[in-house]
């Protein structure tokens, strides 16, 4: 049994035999003789004809299916085919310089993605994906032949996890998902166009995986989380059983959305949880409300510099986008995050070398010392305050002192503004030396929420997102949860309001001991909140201090989750059996 660690980036739990597709990138290039070329041409039409055929089937099938707005991103690829700089400059270069298609076509988008990169434009860059796509089919459809994943799929018996090194769109839409019961791939993010579309399917995903295709062999028995991003490769028996039972609970939690929407979260004894929901893309707000969420205690705004278009993150566009979240949302807060630049997030980050180079420079230290956007930033979200409740989130806050400068920058754009600043301001504890420093944090914070995914890997010094780590990766280590107890306990001191927004808040066991230790306020992915409020209303706050006061002095995280056994069952109970509870 082994365990890695990606994203989890459409909810749910799956459990299946891998498939493993790694993408070919085998090119064959020869050039030809001048009586060659024009069957040569007629090959390239009959491939670009072909392609035009699957696409256009793809899309319409994604419009029954996933809806309109994903359909669009095979129209777009439509479109590509048609673009005289891709196949007709192909075309051109056959017959120009005789050389075979399948390398005229690598030419042609050779020459494409050099004007991407010139253009350092991070909208044509994610364009980039669906360009691949298109000329990877292109390319296929000169060598037709059986398709390598659909035989799998469709000979094996399901359910299938689907695990990839990268899953393109138009793979993703021609793939039988009521075989494929989730998708793991080596890299891809939440706005990856694959990932919208398995998440509007219901399918669960885990991205971000790093070397999952070559850890997991065919045919091995995998279980995924797509809400915490956890992957267990041929699960023993009793971590099978502990699946099955997580699965449940979190299909019950699903069942009762309806009657749980409009419900507060509370535990058995009556304590009052809050829950909010953290969000990437703000076009999926309506998830949000959907899953009831008494509002969103993380946007993650970097992913405005990642996606869509070029002018995504002017002030103007923040403006629309700020705006939007916070008329959707009103009354309820909207606190947003300003942007956290992750050591993977190399636009943000000043240029200059390897990983250990980058090491740190990220969140509010980078804001502060090499970027105009954040006070670009800053002036968007004044400037949509009154829109709604807004709140102001500082990443990787480490010292007192760039709060303070944080602070005394916001001040200074909102008297620019004529504006007299009254958005509260909170800084996450997710570096341990904030963590250790809360009480002094505390004084200069209307707020503060405990990132657990960064605290965990600076506590333990565990990269998060390198996979040989990923048994190393630990919520639940003695060494976390006494670090928690610090936050929480210093937190109630200085009377300052204190949530959790890491993935931990996602998985209502590690919930329980967050409970026990003092926190009573989460934010999570939106599909986590109905299983929790379904979970929690279970638990007695006295349990959960019992179990969180014996975790602290537990030996090993097998033996955290020994403790954790007894929760688990009475979650469990709860959910396959609702009217025994009580
Ligand atoms: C965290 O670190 O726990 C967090 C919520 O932020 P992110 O996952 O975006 O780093
Ligand atoms: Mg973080």
């Amino acid at each position: 049994m082994s365990r890695l660690r990606g994203r989890g980036v459409s909810p749910g739990i799956a459990v299946g035999r891998a498939v493993v597709a790694v993408r070919d990138a085998r090119q064959v290039r020869y050039r030809l003789a001048s009586s060659g070329v024009d069957r040569e041409r007629q090959r390239l039409r009959a491939a670009r004809e072909r392609t035009r055929v699957e696409l256009e089937e793809i899309s319409s099938r994604i419009s029954r299916t996933a809806g309109p707005a994903q359909a669009a991103i095979f129209a777009a690829q439509i479109l590509m085919l048609d673009d005289p700089l891709l196949a007709k400059r192909a075309d051109e270069l056959v017959r120009t310089e005789r050389i075979n298609a399948d390398w005229a076509l690598e030419r042609a988008v050779g020459e494409v993605e050099a004007v991407f990169a010139r253009e350092g434009d991070t909208w044509l860059r994610e364009r980039a994906g669906d360009l691949a796509d298109v000329v990877g089919r292109l390319q296929r459809n000169l060598r037709p032949g059986p398709d390598k994943l659909s035989d799998p799929v469709h000979e094996l018996e399901p359910p299938l996890i689907l695990v990839a090194d990268e899953v393109p769109p138009s793979v993703a839409a021609q793939i039988d998902w009521t075989r494929v019961h989730g998708l793991v791939s080596d890299i891809g993010s939440p706005t990856h166009h694959s990932v919208i579309l398995v998440r509007s399917l219901g399918v669960p995903a885990v991205v971000g995986l790093g070397a999952g295709t070559q850890v997991i062999s065919p045919g091995q028995t995998v279980a995924i989380d797509g809400t915490t991003g956890e992957v267990v490769v041929e699960p023993n028996e009793e971590e099978l059983e502990r699946w099955r039972k997580r699965a449940e609970i979190a299909a019950a939690g699903l069942r009762a959305l309806d009657e749980l929407r409009s419900e507060v979260a509370r535990t058995a004894d009556g304590v009052r949880i809050h829950l909010e929901a953290n969000l990437e893309i703000a076009d999926e707000v309506g998830r949000v409300l959907d899953a009831g969420a008494e509002g969103i205690g993380l946007y993650r705004s970097e992913f405005l510099l990642d996606v869509a278009h070029p002018a995504a993150s002017s002030e103007d566009a923040q403006i629309a986008t700020y705006r939007g979240l916070l008329e959707a949302m009103a009354p309820r807060p909207v606190t947003v995050r300003t942007f956290d630049a992750g050591e993977e997030r190399l636009a943000w980050v000043p240029r200059g070398g390897g990983h250990r180079e980058r090491f740190g420079v990220r969140g509010i230290r980078a804001a502060l010392q090499a970027d105009d956007r954040f006070e670009t930033q800053i002036r968007a979200l004044l400037r949509s305050a009154d829109a709604g409740h807004l709140r102001i989130l500082l990443p990787f806050v480490t010292t007192v002192e760039e709060l303070r400068q944080a602070r005394d920058l916001i001040d200074d754009v909102a008297r620019e503004l004529g504006q007299e600043s009254k958005v509260p301001i909170g800084a996450m504890i997710e570096v341990p030396a904030a963590a250790l420093t809360v009480d002094q944090l505390a004084a200069h914070a209307d707020f503060l929420s405990v990132g657990t995914n960064d605290l965990i890997q600076y506590t333990l010094a565990v990269d998060r997102t390198d996979e040989r780590l990923a048994g190393h990766y630990q919520p639940a280590a003695a060494a976390v949860l006494r670090l928690l107890r610090t936050v929480a306990a210093a937190g109630r001191r200085a009377r300052c309001e204190l949530a959790v927004c890491g993935e931990m808040a996602a998985d209502p066991l590690l919930v329980t001991l967050l409970i026990g230790l003092g926190f009573r306020r989460f934010s999570m992915t939106p599909a986590a909140i109905p299983v929790l409020k379904r979970s929690l209303a279970t638990l007695e706050t006295r349990v959960a201090r019992d179990v969180a006061r014996r975790a602290l002095q537990a030996r090993s995280v097998d033996e955290v989750h020994e403790i954790l056994t007894p929760v688990a069952d009475a979650m469990h109970r709860a959910a396959v059996r609702p009217n025994d509870e009580n």
